[in-house]
């Protein structure tokens, strides 16, 4: 029988775990051939996200959960419920219904039926979203693509089912800065993409500001791309043919008409300009810089402060204990 583990981020979800889990449950029940592992994630919640998830980890044995010691982000409790993981197939997915749960069957029905290895899904819009968050987002989508090597999915969510080999592929990524969306494609592996129609989240609100959104994107970029590394060098050698072209000029003026004292502001403009640049320069080392030096701490990506987790899994082992002291018995008995 087939297992299939379902990772579930959990920020401040108190509301939205309840439906949640009432939407997921007939699904489950009704995919009678697998067995389900349902990880929910509370990524260091203040409200009563953990006594949910708790509380849904007694009723039902194919819940369980972990529990991080403050907020480490959504990126941090993917990498843990991943790890965590014991299925066949593993799936991610957002607690607030935007990533629809009817599509879980179809996608294990794809990944069993087509060759691959990834069934992962986008967005066909982006309806109900904030106009001037979506065109922020086309814009990164542009930008990233442009400058990087690996393919950053416009509409792509986080939502997918992976075989246990991906799963492995994408763990071993263990990089303090994460950005799922590269990290799937970076690893490669054969994804069939879904597409469906966005829906708004079915309680609480999004975790995500425009200013985490703008974080995030930078992440991408920094842990995705080194162009901006070589932009103090374009710049510098667009710099150098300017200067020269502005020398000559400077140098042919004064032979012709002279060297009247003047271009006072034309100076200290080009002087800003050219601090500008060279800041602005040392900024993106910068921005670099602090991410290798978090890199380089090997800081662990999550802390648990509480977990339970694989009830199957340990039932199993009780199984297997009690069959194993049966079998012990056994020999001694026989020994004797
Ligand atoms: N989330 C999380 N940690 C965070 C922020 C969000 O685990 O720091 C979870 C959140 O509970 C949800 C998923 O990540 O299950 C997506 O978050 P949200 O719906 O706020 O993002 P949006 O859909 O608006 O992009
Ligand atoms: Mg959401």
């Amino acid at each position: 029988m087939d297992k299939i583990s379902v990772i579930v981020p959990c920020f401040n979800e108190q509301e939205a775990i309840p439906v949640y889990y009432d939407a997921i449950k007939p699904i489950m029940d009704s995919m009678k051939e697998v067995i389900f592992e349902l990880i929910f994630v509370d990524d260091g919640s203040s409200d009563g996200t953990l006594t949910a998830v708790r509380e849904l980890a007694k009723q039902d044995r194919r819940c369980s959960y972990l529990s991080f010691s403050r907020n480490f982000g959504k990126e941090a409790a993917l990498y843990a419920g991943l790890s965590n993981a014991t299925g066949d197939y593993v799936a991610v997915m957002d607690v607030d219904l935007q990533d629809p749960v009817e599509l879980l069957p179809k996608m294990y029905q794809m990944i069993q039926d087509e060759d691959c290895d990834c069934v992962a899904t986008r967005r066909s819009d982006r309806e109900g979203e904030p106009k001037i968050r979506s065109f922020l987002s086309d814009c990164f989508y542009k930008f990233i693509n442009k400058i990087s090597n690996t393919e950053i999915v416009n509409g792509a969510r986080d939502y997918r089912m992976m075989k246990k080999s991906m799963v492995k592929a994408v763990l071993e990524m263990h990089e303090y800065n994460r950005f799922s969306k590269g990290i799937f494609q970076w690893v490669g592996f054969r994804t069939v993409w879904l597409e469906f129609h966005n829906t708004e989240r079915c309680a609480g609100e999004t975790k995500w500001s425009l200013a985490k959104l703008a974080a995030y994107s930078l992440e991408g970029i920094l842990g995705f791309s080194v162009v901006p590394l070589s932009l103090a060098s374009v710049m510098g050698i667009l710099f150098c043919i300017v200067a020269f072209f502005m020398t000559v000029f400077i140098a042919a003026r004064t032979m012709i008409f002279g060297d009247p004292v003047a271009g006072w502001t034309s100076l200290a403009c080009i002087i800003f300009l050219v601090s500008g640049v060279q800041l602005f320069c040392i900024g993106i080392i910068g921005a670099y810089l602090s991410k290798t030096y978090l890199e380089a701490k090997h800081r662990p990506i999550y802390i648990l402060k509480e977990e339970a987790l694989n009830q199957h899994k340990k039932d199993m082992h009780k199984n297997m204990d009690t069959q194993n002291k049966k079998e012990e018995g056994q020999n001694i008995k026989y020994s004797k």
